[in-house]
């Protein structure tokens, strides 16, 4: 791409700093407002060089009283200053001529940087520098840092910041009477704090976010993302959708069959499905629950729904393995139904698969289930009235939003998201609120709780002792090896190395290998034979870690448990406890442990339920992450920290009910001063 033009002109910026600007979707002077400082450096005092203190931000002002390039150990530019107290050493590694000019002894300089003890004294690596005349006034209030991005320098930055100011309109778009309840101040005064901080300022309040002017912002942020949100969700529920009765023929006739009976949290949450079924508008429902809670038989029912009204469904399953076992278990509950259910994935043969096509294209078959072979073009699904997404998280928006097109244009379909991946209640009220969402809080009964074990590398003998006796017991075991996130070649090669030596040390067991390589017949080969316990122990790469149920399998050994994340190691151990047989987890470790490697293996080693997981997954990796799993167009949180300022959320939310009732053109003239354009990808 060339240099991005800004559309409206930005007076004073060359295409070629515009493009660098627009890496940091800085597109004109409005954006420069909201482009808030990321910290705040002291230059208002001076320190003496004697008293600066190690490890800690200081700013010093001295003469040059010697620099030289060096080349050893490596070329770098070294300075001497003195200021009378004692004498700095600083020490450049990448440097410009103009540098050198600049420190010509005898020159007056002041240096701000972090002292540290070095092996000539006291240095600074890498200290800002700036010539002086003796005497100079020093500022007057804290110098703002920005976030920045290569060729764009702080000075630019506080230039177009300052300009900005000036020539943009501050208008005060929040009540006042809602400002002053919430205690913030004006935003033109807020810019200004943050911008431009008083002498007076208190340098914590402003470092740590909690001064009055970030509250103003944060909370503004907050309502902005509020405010889209509830108007994706409000755009949604003004569309047609075709209203599915529940008729409670088909839907009765599976629960009558069932050999179990709903708990009460499937009863909850099918009970508000059934109801968002039947209304003339898309439904849009996130459907969560923890591994093993049932998902599966919810979907299944709202498929039937739509089939009893003589409607399409199609659900779609991330991995071909977790096809296939829908497909199955919805065609084994289905089939007495008399309920036909066509399976789409990219390992059937071209006959049969177009075989499956023409029946759904004339409407013949309602039920699909498929993996991403469902979006795939010649896909019709002429009567789609429901669309499920099964491990939803699993899915980008845009393949989402093919399977919502697969129906007759002008139509929605009713969407049912499914995720075992629990969401914290301030992401939910923030990222997720353009949602519905019912949750499964209980598991069938019967299950056995899952002991979790740890055991260090050094112990893989006891471990395979281990499963070597519970597998000649009777019951199955799951061996993962370990994940390899640089190369799916070398994850590959463990895994048939593990699969070598597990065959050598347990002759007397009937040992299975699946990993993402292998043909899909092969795959679905190998889990057919562990399903119907042909085979003892299933030696896997996470191709396994959504959704596979194989009830009888009870012990679950995970190699390099600390490359996992928490969520998959979460569902990794899902996979076991799901039968009577008393389950065991053991995670293998290989050590030194890195400090996040440790935390994660204590947290999943205490905690069982998904909930609490996923809080504390949130701790150590923060929303940002957790939320990009997403994929979502929801505008991300700049300024905002959903722990810190989870108090401002309920009353943004207020706000933003307020203003799209009684204030429209307040609330675009929010959104358009925080996304401009950007809110587009919303609507998935
Ligand atoms: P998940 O929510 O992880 O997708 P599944 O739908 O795979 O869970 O269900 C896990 C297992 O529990 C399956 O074998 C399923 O048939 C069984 N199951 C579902 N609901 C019940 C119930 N109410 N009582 C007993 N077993 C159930
Ligand atoms: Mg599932």
């Amino acid at each position: 791409m060339g240099a991005v033009e800004s559309p409206r002109g930005w007076p004073g910026v060359g295409s070629q700093l515009a493009a660098r600007l627009a890496r940091l979707d800085l597109r004109g002077p409005r954006d420069m407002l909201l482009h808030l400082p990321l910290r705040y450096e002291d230059e208002t005092r001076l320190t003496a060089i004697a008293a600066a203190r190690p490890g800690f931000p200081a700013q010093v002002e001295g003469e040059v009283v010697g620099a030289e390039v060096v080349l050893r150990p490596r070329r770098q530019l070294v300075a001497r200053i003195s200021d009378g107290s004692a004498t700095l050493v600083a020490r450049w590694l990448n440097f410009y001529p103009s540098q050198q000019k600049q420190l010509a002894p005898g020159a007056r300089v002041r240096l701000f940087g972090e002292v540290r003890g070095g092996f000539f004294g006291d240095e600074m690596v890498h200290p800002r520098v700036r010539s002086v005349l003796p005497g100079e006034a020093l500022p007057a209030a804290l110098t703002p840092v920005y976030p920045t991005t290569a060729g764009v320098g702080q000075a630019t930055l506080r230039k177009l910041v300052d300009r900005a100011l000036q020539t943009e309109p501050l208008d005060e778009l929040l009540p006042a009477d809602w400002l002053q309840r919430l205690g913030l101040p004006a935003f033109s005064d807020a810019l200004r704090a943050l911008h431009h901080p008083a002498p007076d300022a208190d340098p914590h309040a402003l470092e740590s976010r909690e001064h009055p002017a970030w509250q103003r912002m944060k909370f503004e942020e907050l309502l902005v993302q509020q405010l889209s949100l509830r108007r994706a969700y409000l755009a949604r529920r003004a569309r047609a959708a075709v209203p599915l009765r529940a008729r409670a023929r088909l839907t009765a006739a599976l629960l009558d069959a069932l050999p179990f009976r709903p708990t009460g949290a499937q009863a909850r949450a099918w009970g508000e499905i059934a109801a968002d079924l039947a209304a003339a508008h898309p439904m849009q429902r996130l459907l969560q629950g923890d591994v093993g809670s049932g998902k599966t038989l919810v979907a299944a029912l709202a498929m039937l729904q739509a089939a009893e009204n003589g409607w399409q469904a199609a659900m779609m399953a991330p991995t071909e393995i977790l096809a296939e076992q829908h497909w199955k278990k919805l065609s084994a509950w289905l089939a007495p139904l008399g309920i036909d259910v066509a399976w789409l994935s990219g390992s059937r043969r071209k006959r049969a698969r177009e075989a499956e096509l023409a029946r759904l294209a004339s409407g013949e078959v309602l039920l699909a289930v498929g993996t991403h072979a469902l979006i795939e073009d010649p896909v019709m699904l002429p009567r789609l009235a429901l669309a499920v997404v099964d491990e939803q998280h699993r899915f980008g928006v845009r393949q989402r939003l093919a399977l919502r097109e697969k129906g007759d244009e002008g139509r929605r379909p009713h969407m049912l998201m499914m995720s075992a991946t629990p969401i914290p209640r301030t992401l939910a009220m923030t990222h997720y609120a353009d949602l519905d969402v019912s949750v499964l809080d209980e598991l069938p009964p019967g299950r056995t709780p899952i002991r979790t074990r740890l055991a260090a590398e050094g112990r893989r003998d006891q471990v395979i002792a281990r499963m070597r006796a519970a597998c000649l017991g009777g019951r199955q075991a799951y061996w993962v090896c370990p994940l390899i996130e640089e190369s799916e070649a070398l994850q590959l090669q463990t895994a048939q190395d593990t699969y070598a030596a597990l065959v050598e040390a347990l002759p007397e067991l009937r040992i299975g290998l699946v990993h993402g390589r292998l043909k899909n017949d092969e795959k679905s080969a190998t889990m057919a034979a562990f399903s119907a316990g042909e085979l003892d122990v299933l030696v896997a790469t996470t191709v396994i870690e959504v959704g596979v149920d194989v009830p009888n399998a009870s012990l679950m050994v995970i190699e390099h448990a600390e490359r996992f994340g928490l969520a998959q190691l979460h569902q990794l151990r899902g996979r076991v406890g799901r039968g009577t047989a008393e389950s065991e987890c053991i995670l293998i470790y290989a050590q030194p442990l890195s400090e996040t490697g440790r935390a994660r293996l204590k947290v999943i080693y205490e905690h069982t339920d998904g909930f609490a997981i996923a809080r504390e997954d949130l701790n150590i990796r923060g929303p940002g992450e957790f939320v990009g799993a997403r994929q979502s167009g929801v505008p991300l949180l700049r300024y905002a920290d959903l722990d810190a300022d989870a108090a401002l959320i309920e009353p943004a939310r207020e706000l933003a009910e307020h203003l799209l009732s009684h204030e429209p053109a307040v609330a675009q003239a929010l959104m358009t001063r925080w996304l401009g354009g950007r809110e587009a990808l919303l609507r998935a």
